[in-house]
């Protein structure tokens, strides 16, 4: 994990956020080639979960959202309770959680209920000295009141009227604009809602990297089914055969190092009937990457229920009123470019390396989601008729291909090689003395190392080919 952050930050993938006033804990800003990979794994996801489904439509909702949205949701009440964190294991839990935990174990019949932060405190931390339920340390935080929603103050006048919320999650853009979208489209259940965007959330627990922060780019997708006419356990599976193979076959990534973990009845909300996750092996262990719940109608009946609406459906053969259910599949898409990066990550047998040091660091990203797609080197930088051919090559790629395309003629071959290994480029183009003769290139394959000559008229629809 060192290893994967000290070449983000190196090579301008991750940096800190706010870095040069000495940052702004849990978040980051994303480099050159970072925002390249983040913005390939957005586009893969919406051609694959919106372009290419009937079923499904987008939306963007706004970030600063209504209060009410997050008192209909649940996450004003639900998220601002008193909660403790355990510094060892990083658990945050309710602090009267923790105390009626103690005290049922131990048959005690004392009520925890409408007492103070400082009472819980007092209990938890000196008189009875409760220990973490997840590694059994006493290192504890203070009790606080947490509300993970980050509010806005709207104009100049403060108080409850103008008091909005970023966002904490998509889900709840889908769920306040089904009325529009089903009266301003042709959509007919079963179908989806997706959305890409930024979610917030004032978590004070620090993460690994980018693995939890306090803004986050979400993929969420809401799929609205009659549950009469719809049967959620096989919608269920074909979700989690959709989400493994887009991480898989779209993503590139080892299957190996994939599984399913179904939630438990206590960690499922009380609503879901179903919730699991698909996880990944992160250096720091299987980790949630996308979480896939069965929400029932909860949602769209809490917004029926606090905006006054209603928020039905009719559905056109019978002519009777439907409150769908949903199905909801939600991803961190900076989770899943943190696994990209973990997934891609080697370091070769240094008999077998090119590499200067002999110990090739190279990221084996699925050529589609590389930063950078192809790098053109004149062989030598001070022979101007081999730097004028590289110009003209590098410039008419930049026509022919879908990408970023970088040119570079600083150090020997070795090196820049090795540069363009480091950030994942599939294909790296060298122009030498048998270039000015017959106009042919050499042609470098990141994996496999091996250099074929091209004529430079055939480069574009190679290349064209090879990243499809
Ligand atoms: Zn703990």
């Amino acid at each position: 994990m060192e290893k994967i952050v000290a070449l983000c930050k190196r090579r301008g993938f991750i940096y800190p956020g706010s870095e040069i006033y000495g940052g702004v804990a849990n978040t980051y800003d994303y480099g050159p080639v970072g925002t390249e990979l983040l913005s390939n794994i957005k586009n893969a996801w919406w051609k694959t979960f919106v372009h290419q489904r009937d079923d499904i439509v987008g939306i963007e909702a706004s970030l600063i959202s209504h209060q009410e949205i997050w008192k209909a949701s649940g996450h004003t009440t639900g998220f601002a309770d008193a909660m403790i964190d355990c510094k060892n294991c990083k658990l945050r839990i309710r602090a009267d959680h923790v105390i009626e935990e103690y005290y049922s174990k131990r048959s005690i019949k004392e009520k925890v209920e409408g007492k103070s932060l400082d009472a819980l405190d007092k209990i938890i931390q000196n008189d009875l000295g409760i220990v973490c339920p997840n590694c059994g340390k006493h290192k504890w935080t203070g009790v606080r009141k947490f509300n993970l929603l980050f509010p806005v103050n709207l104009g100049i006048v403060e108080g409850d009227q103008s008091l909005a919320y970023l966002r904490g999650e998509t889900a709840q853009g889908m769920f306040v604009n089904f009325q529009n979208v089903v009266d301003s489209t042709r959509v007919r259940l079963p179908f989806g809602i997706a959305q890409l965007g930024k979610s917030f959330r004032n978590e004070i627990t620090p993460g690994n990297s980018i693995f939890r922060t306090l803004e986050f780019e979400q993929g969420e997708i809401e799929y609205f089914f009659d549950p009469e006419k719809s049967d959620w356990e096989k919608l269920f599976d074909e979700w989690k055969k959709s989400m493994w193979s887009f991480v898989v076959k779209e993503l590139g990534v080892n299957e190996k190092n994939l599984r399913w973990r179904e939630h438990g009845d206590e960690e499922r909300s009380f609503y879901s009937k179903r919730t699991e996750d698909l996880e990944y092996k992160f250096p720091f262990g299987f980790k949630e990457l996308w979480g896939l719940a069965y929400r029932t109608d909860y949602d769209l009946r809490q917004h029926a229920k606090f905006a006054n609406k209603d928020l039905s459906i009719t559905d056109p053969e019978t002519g009777k009123k439907v409150v769908p259910h949903v199905i909801e599949p939600a991803v961190g898409i900076n989770r899943m470019l943190l696994m990209i990066l973990c997934d891609a990550y080697r370091e070769d047998d240094p008999s077998t390396s090119s590499g200067p040091s002999g110990n090739r660091v190279v990221l084996k990203l699925h050529p589609k989601l590389a930063p950078v797609k192809v790098a053109v080197f004149p062989l030598l930088a001070n022979k101007l008729p081999l730097v004028k051919m590289a110009k003209d090559v590098y410039r008419d790629l930049k026509k022919h291909i879908n990408g970023m395309i970088t040119l570079d003629d600083r150090g020997n071959i070795g090196k820049r090689y090795y540069a363009q290994d480091e950030i994942g480029t599939p294909f790296c183009i060298t122009i030498d003395f048998q270039s000015l003769e017959d106009k042919t290139v050499t042609v470098r394959d990141r994996d496999s190392m091996k250099q074929e000559r091209v004529k430079i008229e055939n480069l574009g629809s190679l290349i064209t080919q090879k990243l499809a």
